[in-house]
């Protein structure tokens, strides 16, 4: 639906700096004369993690279909990446992951995976969205409360507070997004406003992240190849990650499902890094000069808010990124979700919907966006037992069919590229159940 007053897009506000508001602010600068985006915490304009994105110190991987989307809204953004040290890869023929009882095939696939840590990855895109000319950020400002009409049907804007400051303002836009992750108060702003409870889906997975930096040797026999190790469930319950990132280093994260944390002492640390599945994380560790504290994030269920259930939701006012949807971060797919969701608000935006019907559409198809990657996530964590949470239908013959892939994978590049494309988000999972795949994966000589 065309609303009358589209053409008087103003000012938009997005709430949270984070890399689902800085996405958001991105595409709204094509449509808003003026976006501003409203941070609680003080943005020091460099690669660094802040006290409300404390996870940003992990290790995060960009997924393909992630990288593709904002390298299309910052041309040139990659080889900035490179000049700060960050390495690109060819995904597949990088990869050393191992699964199952074997190494996944090793091909270059032509598709790009980036080598870089969150904080300098937000930092570059941070400053790109600051550069635009009608892009204004203000920090450490809290946003307290939204504004409505008098009638609760239109979000009209935000009541900030200066923290520390304690001054008040009441800043009216035509738009408000909350990007302010998984703590957002949305539901509590819907309830107070009227609008009832926000129906959420919780699956409990209890997973613990171990982090540390090394010093990597230019000339290191891996050269910048990323490792994941993957364990076989339900017995096996403990994964890591290592991925050559920017400064020389590498990035060393291990952790597991349901209360496998690596301790925080050398002599625990290493002998779970050396319990992992494979080897090869432990070759790194006890070689490597470590140059960082070994840092520690519980996370203990994925959460998804569904705002497309509301019949009633007020205009004016959407939700993005973590606070509509927060991931179990093992699959490293929720700076994708969120970069996904802001295409599908540019692609809204330019088809000139508005009022009431962008609201509604958006949620609509965000939560298309969200189905798939949750089925992804959540169909994985019910491998083992202990998860908790509504079990998606028919999900223990899909994860019969995904093991088999997981074994094929390891002699078929195939089946292999097939995999890391939705795995990348690139191709739907229905693209693992095309004919010519399925035929290889149930006829694939495994090793069980
Ligand atoms: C341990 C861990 C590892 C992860 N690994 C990966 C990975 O490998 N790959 C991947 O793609 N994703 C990963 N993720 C997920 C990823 O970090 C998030 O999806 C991503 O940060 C996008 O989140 P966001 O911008 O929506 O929210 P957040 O990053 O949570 O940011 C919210 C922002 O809002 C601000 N804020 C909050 N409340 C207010 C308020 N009232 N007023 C103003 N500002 C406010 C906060 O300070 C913060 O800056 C991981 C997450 C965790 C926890």
């Amino acid at each position: 639906m065309r609303s009358p007053g589209v053409n008087k897009r103003k000012h938009a506000i997005v709430v949270g700096a984070s890399m689902g508001g800085l996405l958001t602010a991105r595409v709204l600068s094509n449509h808003f004369e003026k976006v501003t985006i409203i941070e609680k915490d003080v943005v020091h304009r460099v690669a660094g993690s802040r006290k409300g994105q404390g996870h940003t110190s992990h290790l995060h991987g960009l997924l393909p279909s992630g990288l593709e989307i904002i390298l299309k809204y910052f041309p040139g953004l990659q080889q900035e990446m490179v000049d700060h040290g960050a390495s690109v890869v060819d995904f597949a023929e990088s990869m050393n992951w191992y699964s199952y009882g074997g190494f996944k095939k090793r091909f270059v696939i032509g598709i790009e995976a980036i080598g870089i840590t969150r904080p300098l990855l937000e930092h570059l895109v941070r400053e790109r969205v600051l550069a635009l000319p009608n892009v204004n950020l203000v920090d450490n400002t809290s946003v307290k409360q939204l504004i409505t009409s008098e009638d609760r049907l239109e979000v009209t804007g935000v009541t900030a507070e200066g923290k520390g400051r304690g001054d008040t303002s009441f800043i009216a836009s035509d738009l408000v997004v909350d990007a302010t992750g998984r703590g957002s108060r949305s539901p509590q702003w819907l309830k107070e406003m009227g609008y009832g409870e926000t129906q959420a889906s919780e699956v409990k997975v209890n997973v613990g992240y171990t982090t540390r930096l090394y010093k990597r040797d230019p000339d290191d026999p891996l050269g910048k190849n990323w490792i994941y190790c993957s364990p076989r469930p339900p017995h096996e319950k403990r994964s890591g990650a290592v991925f050559a990132v920017e400064g020389n280093r590498w990035m060393v994260t291990v952790g597991g499902w349901h209360g496998e944390n690596a301790p925080l002492d050398e002599k625990g640390y290493l002998e779970f890094v050396n319990s992992l599945p494979h080897k090869d994380i432990y070759d790194i560790v006890s070689r490597s000069e470590p140059l960082s504290e070994l840092i520690q994030y519980k996370f203990s269920s994925s959460v998804r808010r569904h705002y497309e259930r509301f019949s009633r939701f007020p205009s004016g006012y959407l939700v993005l990124g973590d606070a509509i949807t927060s991931f179990n971060p093992i699959y490293g797919q929720g700076m994708t979700s969120a970069a996904l969701q802001s295409v599908e608000l540019d692609k809204l935006l330019n088809e000139k919907i508005a009022g009431r019907e962008l609201t509604k559409t958006y949620f609509k198809r965000t939560a298309k966006i969200i189905d798939r990657i949750w089925l992804m996530a959540t169909g994985e964590d019910f491998r083992f037992p202990e998860t908790t949470g509504n079990r998606p239908f028919g999900i223990n013959l899909v994860n019969k069919y995904i093991e088999r892939i997981h074994l094929a994978s390891i002699t078929d590049e195939v089946v292999c590229a097939a995999f890391l494309k939705v795995m990348g988000l690139l191709k739907p999972p229905a693209s693992l159940f095309y004919p010519g795949i399925l035929w290889r994966v149930v006829t694939a000589k495994v090793k069980k």
